[in-house]
């Protein structure tokens, strides 16, 4: 059996700074940590940390007066920086800078008083997010067909916005809708949805068009990994999400020639490299790498967190190496 194994895959830089501002926090401050949501959505990751001695809350209030906290890659609405403030709290800002640019974005359309369409997923933490910046003139859509029930003047200047880890085709689908519905819609920039999203998706797409299975490393509230699922299957592959190699069953090798593995933008790659192993046990060959995209991005730390970790002498050059060896990916 072939093992392929796609690149990129796995951590984003995103994910990778807000793991490390956690990591610098833990190192440099000897007060409880707080980290309000999953710092990313994977399970392993959000419980390695807890054996470190982070404490996740969902909400701000439950941080006690004066405490510190680290805010989640997925972005917060301002009423939660306003709470922080009230209570007196350190915030340390994890926010990917990604989702920041789409908040801002937010901001200047409601600014501009624009009614703003956000296409993503209700209910996902990212799109509170991003709603907060302007609830009363957002309107959450999910999908094409909410879009024909959206019920708005015919001459309402709409900005059109996008969850950062949406399905690159389900997007088009939606976005075209829009601009059918309301013409002067102004769609946002690609950049919206995030490039690792896109090239996780490129990658997996690549992987589907060559296996008859493909397991996705990755947890169930991670939205990007499951929009890998659903590319692999759109491709005709039987795709599964697993958290980790103890979810494999192993009848789904059955008649299995090429098996292809990859992981969402918040799976560790040791549980990824755990899945190969399993497969090499199970009939598989050395893994070959099938690359989409040679990802070389990385995002600078927060100044807050490199300025204390300057002042209690932590060296930041060591998260930046280990961020070179991330990205460098896989060692088959
Ligand atoms: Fe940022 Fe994209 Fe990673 Fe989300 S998936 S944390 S938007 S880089």
């Amino acid at each position: 059996m072939k093992i392929l194994l796609a690149n990129p895959r796995g951590f984003c830089a995103g994910v990778d700074r807000a793991i490390d501002v956690v990591e610098l926090a833990l190192q440099i401050y000897d007060t409880q940590l707080y980290v309000k949501h999953a710092i990313v959505h994977n399970d392993h990751v959000v419980q390695r940390l807890e054996e470190k001695g982070v404490t996740f809350v969902e909400h701000v209030d439950e941080v006690p007066t004066g405490g510190r906290v680290v805010f989640s890659a997925h972005g917060s609405p301002p009423s939660d920086y306003a709470k922080a403030k009230e209570l007196g709290l350190d915030v340390i800002d994890a926010t990917c800078p990604l989702v920041t640019k789409v908040h801002l974005e937010a901001r200047r359309y409601a600014k501009e008083g624009y009614t703003i369409i956000l296409v993503g997923h209700r209910g996902h933490v990212e799109m509170r997010g991003t709603m907060g910046e302007a609830l009363e003139q957002t309107h959450l859509v999910e999908s094409a067909a909410e879009v024909d029930a959206l019920q708005l003047p015919s001459d309402t200047k709409i900005a059109v916005l996008t969850q950062t880890t949406l399905a690159v085709d389900d997007t088009r689908e939606t976005l075209a809708e829009i601009k059918k519905v309301f013409p002067q819609a102004v769609l946002p920039p690609a950049s919206d949805i995030c490039y690792a999203t896109t090239n996780r998706q490129a990658a997996v797409k690549k992987l589907a068009a060559q296996c008859e299975l493909i397991i996705v490393v990755g947890s169930k509230s991670s939205s990007n990994t499951n929009r890998l699922v659903d590319v692999a299957q759109a491709q005709g592959a039987t795709a599964h999400r697993v958290n980790s190699v103890q979810e494999i069953d192993p009848a789904w090798l059955q008649d299995v020639q090429t098996v292809g593995v990859t992981s969402g933008a918040s799976a560790p790659d040791d549980l990824v490299q755990e899945v190969v192993r399993w497969l090499q046990q199970h009939g598989g060959d050395e893994p070959t790498l099938v690359t989409a995209v040679d990802e070389q991005v990385w995002f600078d730390l927060p100044s807050d967190i490199k300025q204390a970790a300057a002042d209690h002498g932590v060296d930041t050059d060591i998260v930046t190496k280990h961020r070179i060896g991330t990205n460098q990916q896989m060692k088959v």
